[in-house]
């Protein structure tokens, strides 16, 4: 048996395209969506991911500006940048790229958006509708993760799920839409006793923890959907030999490094639906990230 893989990027492709067009529409009325990006310091992973955002929205057509800060930055500045879109008209949505240096307030950085444009959903606000199952909006992993298994016809209701990592990004919302759509959900973390007895219960298991290959064929039920959420950038030879398979290790060799996820290869030959990375959760996420600055301009006042 071979796990079906669940294409991500492809749905993404396909979210993207109806986001175009719910921000064609209101261009016509005279509302271009626009995101407000902050990017504090020089973190390449960062500048990565903040140039996949703003690539997705020129494709689906939205307005975008980054403001970027040096690392050394004081939270009052990141704050007043903060402020600034929260004033402006023509910014619906704002996103506050994290990690943020260590010296800067995170907490005091994420209350200071604006609920209405939390596109990221992490302000208490918003976190508290989630809870209370009012969405406004929901954090972009696990909202993803959710078309995914709506879209690919994954029934949730009344399945044993089980969630690898308790974030306030990932795990924790992720739990709580899960539950939401009527799965029995257990959360497991670092302090969890016998994990792989935990995680072969479930009919479902979403993996982020960012551990390379962390998840192997003995911690999943045969049969099970697996999505994986880690990211790892892998570079040492061993561990590649380990989690990369022959095509992949060729392009090891010729970089010197690779981006791997939290679930072991061997998996593949065990779970019945898998979502791996890279490829799956990550366009997904962004695919989120562009609908819910349309739906934030949408409902602008
Ligand atoms: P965090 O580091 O905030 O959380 C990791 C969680 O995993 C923690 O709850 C931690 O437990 C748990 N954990 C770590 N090691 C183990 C272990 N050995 N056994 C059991 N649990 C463990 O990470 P995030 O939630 O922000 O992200 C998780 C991963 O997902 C990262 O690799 C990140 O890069 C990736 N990611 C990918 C996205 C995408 O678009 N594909 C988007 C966001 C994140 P404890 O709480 O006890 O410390």
């Amino acid at each position: 048996m071979s796990a079906t893989i669940l294409d991500g990027a492809a749905m993404a492709a396909r979210i993207r395209a109806e986001v175009r067009e719910a921000a064609a529409r209101l261009g016509e009325r005279g509302r271009r969506p626009g995101l407000g990006v902050l990017l504090v310091g020089d973190d390449p992973a960062s500048a990565v991911y903040v140039r996949g955002k703003t690539r997705a929205c020129d494709e689906v057509g939205l307005a975008h500006e980054t403001q970027r800060l040096a690392a050394s930055a004081a939270t009052e500045e990141v704050l007043e940048r903060v402020e600034d879109y929260n004033r402006r008209t023509d910014i619906h949505g704002i996103l506050v790229q994290l990690p943020l240096p260590r010296h800067v307030d995170v907490d005091r950085v994420l209350r200071a958006v604006a609920p209405a444009k939390d596109v990221d959903g992490f302000h208490p606000e918003n976190v508290g509708l989630l809870v209370q199952k009012r969405p406004r909006f929901v954090p972009c992993t696990p909202a993803g993760i959710m078309e995914l298994l709506t879209r690919s016809g994954i029934a949730v209701a009344g399945r044993r799920a089980v969630v690898l990592g308790r974030s306030d990004i990932v795990g924790k919302p992720m739990a709580m839409l899960l539950l939401h759509a009527d799965a029995t959900v257990t959360v497991c973390h670092s302090r969890t006793p016998d994990l792989a007895a935990v995680t072969r219960e479930a009919d479902l298991l979403v993996a982020a923890i960012g551990r390379p290959g962390f998840v192997r064929a003995e911690h999943v039920r045969p049969g099970a959907v697996v999505i994986e959420v880690g990211i790892n950038r892998i570079e040492s030879r061993e561990a590649a030999v380990d989690l990369l398979d022959a095509e992949r290790l060729r392009a090891f060799d010729a970089r010197g490094n690779a981006v791997v996820g939290d679930v072991h290869r061997s998996v593949a030959a065990v779970a019945g639906a898998l979502s791996p990375v890279p490829g799956g959760v990550g366009p997904l996420t962004i695919a989120m990230l562009v609908a819910n600055t349309v739906r934030a301009a949408e409902t602008a006042g």
